[in-house]
């Protein structure tokens, strides 16, 4: 039998045909990029193809790689294997990489989120022989709230928090989230404040061509009163410094995925929790992977074991596999470098 179209190898997915690996995480020539998080997109790689809504976003955090981007639809051929991103609805910018050659098709998702957030392009399920697929929230625990639902739970905590006289600060990840929830915001209860960590990705979005609503980035001069009556999007970060206790009394939100299990809020020591994920949840996983049509599905990073067991018992072919992807999800150690660093920038901030 033929060499596999896609193998796992130490430095990452690798298309030997093509000489190309998608999301390495060591050092090569050629990386086709899913995304710009920091589990997928790292330094040091000669030259880069990502898709051009991530362009921006990559410069921002990778400084001046050799960038080729492409929009979704687009095909590069390489070598004579064809690559071409479909959106994953993951964060603005995230693509599938959907990878051919001579009738064999693979399709390799990154991180995906099946659900419309009205700011990624939505995903798109993309027929394949073999699909290599994440599993971060692989457990029927893991159900998420329609998002019209979800954000009229943040609404009308925001709205109540200005009418009892508390700031308000809501919390996600700095690429995905922070514009999810600035995009779902009723504006009408008053304005956005931003931490510069998510400030810096919003403005590299907007350089982008990215229309997002407008946000107030805070520095020392910013009225406190004026603040307190607005909502401040602030990274996981940001969390316990001396930089949020300025907005005392306030009330804080903290928006991820593990809210759904019992405790993640008290740990984080969070007032409120909002169970909001980048990440399909676990119906979403199950529908996106059969909807593929696959003969066989590869899962790469979360509850890999259990979920790979879970889908062998109802009829597909599952196999686990061992990579580095963590999953930008804030408790994955993988992201402990972008912790560290937009920590320091928080430190540099409050200085
Ligand atoms: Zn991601
Ligand atoms: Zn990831």
């Amino acid at each position: 039998m033929a060499k596999p179209l896609l193998e796992f190898t130490d430095r990452g997915i690798y298309c030997e045909h093509g000489d190309f690996y998608i999301d390495p995480w060591k050092p090569v020539d050629d990386a086709v990029i899913t995304h710009a998080h920091a589990d997928h997109a790292y330094v040091g790689h000669k030259r880069y193809l990502a898709h051009e809504l991530s362009r921006e976003v990559l410069y921002y955090r990778l400084g001046d790689i050799n960038l080729q981007t492409v929009a979704y639809g687009e095909t590069v051929i390489k070598n004579g294997v064809e690559v071409c991103l479909f959106p994953a609805g993951h964060v603005i910018g995230s693509a599938q990489i959907r990878v051919s050659y001579k009738g064999q098709v693979w399709v390799v998702s990154g991180d995906y989120k099946t659900e419309d957030d009205g700011i990624s392009t939505p995903f798109e399920p993309v027929k394949c022989h073999h699909f290599i697929s994440e599993c971060t929230f692989g457990m029927p625990v893991y159900t998420w709230k329609p998002q019209s639902q979800l954000f009229t739970d943040v609404n009308s905590w925001w709205q109540s928090n200005v009418e009892n006289g508390l700031g308000t600060i809501i919390v996600g990840y700095s690429l995905g989230k922070a514009q999810r929830i600035l995009q779902n915001l009723d504006l009408s209860i008053g304005k956005v404040y931003t931490h510069g960590v998510i400030e810096n990705t919003n403005e590299a979005l907007r350089r982008n061509g990215v229309v997002l609503n407008p946000t107030h980035r805070i520095t020392f001069d910013s009225p406190k009163e004026e603040v307190r009556k607005g909502i401040i999007l602030a990274p996981p970060s940001a969390v316990g410094t001396p930089w949020m206790r300025k907005f005392q009394p306030y009330s804080f939100g903290y928006c991820s995925g593990w809210m759904a299990i019992r405790g993640a809020k008290r740990r984080r020591a969070a007032d409120r929790g909002f169970i909001m994920s980048d990440h399909a949840d676990w119906n979403g996983l199950v529908s996106a992977i059969d909807a593929t049509g696959c003969e066989c599905v590869y899962l790469t990073h979360g509850y890999t074991a259990s979920f790979t067991r879970y889908l062998n018992e109802i009829g597909f072919n599952a196999r686990e596999v061992h990579t580095l992807y963590g999953g930008e999800e804030e408790d994955a150690t993988i992201t402990e470098n972008e912790e560290k660093k937009e920590t320091a920038e928080v430190k540099e901030a409050d200085a």
